[in-house]
């Protein structure tokens, strides 16, 4: 079985990519109409799909593993789904790709859910802390997680990304029916920041601390490194959260550090609630324009110097 794997992934990224649908079509004709095969304990999925980073549909082939969520854990929501990226094709190649979702997909039966690669969420992560843990005090309990105990990050990715989706299905504008009021950068910078403020409230609530750091650390911390404050709705994000600690004093420079508060991941929950009056006030005409003056306020407070101080160690890597 192995073999047949292989050799269907070895012709399917050779230079022909474009006939080797063709060929993986009479080979494997159920991959390639869009359907699912599991292998041993691993599924194929194939299809034509456009994804991040690239303009134009192209074939792809990915086998996956499932991620179990601990079964204590007691949410669950089907149109996320956590899983293993095992082996894919070239168009899936690029590792800040780390998820594929259903307007990805030119057709097949994966436009029901999101597919979340928790093992690129973990190289992500730990690639992260490894170069901000040393600029932040705070976080106690995410800090203290070994850098490569893999299973733990994946499993807390594959927490995350549960929470995240089955709360952006929640609120006044739930965001599968309001994707065109909800697709702007500013109101997709808010939308992002309701969903993870939800998680991590949620978490708070139900005594999943590690994971309310994790969450915490991932949208208010990660996203600065590697993402665009100007163009980038989670860059964005991470920005009006970073904002909103700083005027509330639940993050301060302390010896050219980052120092959060104890109340750091507690307090962000103020943000939730500005948010949540935010929507309440806001109409559907209106949304678009209330968000960008919402974001626009938080742009006002210059936070350079914080930002600054979480990328140090990371740019001088990159250089
Ligand atoms: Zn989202």
């Amino acid at each position: 079985m192995q073999n047949r794997l292989d050799s269907i992934f070895a012709n399917f990224t050779n230079a022909h990519l474009r006939q080797n649908i063709g060929d993986l079509a009479l080979a494997e004709p159920q991959i390639m109409s869009g359907k699912e095969i599991a292998f041993e304990s691993k599924t194929l999925i194939g299809g034509m799909l456009r994804p991040l980073f690239s303009k134009e549909i192209q074939s792809g082939l990915i086998m996956i593993s499932q991620v179990a969520l601990p079964s204590d854990f007691p949410v669950r929501f089907p149109k996320a789904r956590p899983v293993i990226l095992e082996k894919s094709t070239q168009v899936f190649a690029n590792p800040r790709l780390v998820a594929i979702f259903p307007e990805n997909w030119k057709d097949g039966y994966c436009r029901e859910y999101s597919l979340y690669f928790v093992n690129r969420f973990t190289l992500r992560t730990t690639a992260a802390i490894k170069d901000m843990e040393a600029q932040i005090s705070g976080l106690p309990r995410l800090f203290q997680i070994n850098i490569d105990d893999r299973p733990t990050f994946e499993i807390l990715a594959a927490q995350w990304v549960t929470l995240h989706e089955s709360f952006h299905a929640t609120g006044k504008f739930p965001y599968s029916n309001n994707i065109r009021i909800k697709s702007s950068l500013y109101s997709s910078a808010i939308e992002e920041l309701r969903v993870d403020l939800l998680s991590i409230n949620w978490c708070n609530k139900n005594s999943y601390f590690h994971l309310a750091e994790y969450i915490f650390f991932e949208r208010v911390l990660r996203y600065i490194l590697d993402s665009s404050t100007e163009n980038d709705c989670d860059g964005l994000s991470s920005r009006i959260a970073l904002t909103y600690l700083f005027q509330n004093q639940h993050l301060k420079i302390v010896n050219d550090k980052i120092h959060l508060s104890k109340y750091a991941t507690t307090s962000i929950i103020g943000l939730l609630i500005e948010i949540g009056n935010f929507e309440k006030m806001s109409s559907e005409l209106n949304f678009r324009e209330a968000a960008r003056l919402f974001c626009q306020n938080y742009l006002k407070e210059n936070i350079e110097p914080i930002i600054g101080i979480l990328k140090k160690n990371r740019d001088q890597n990159m250089r």
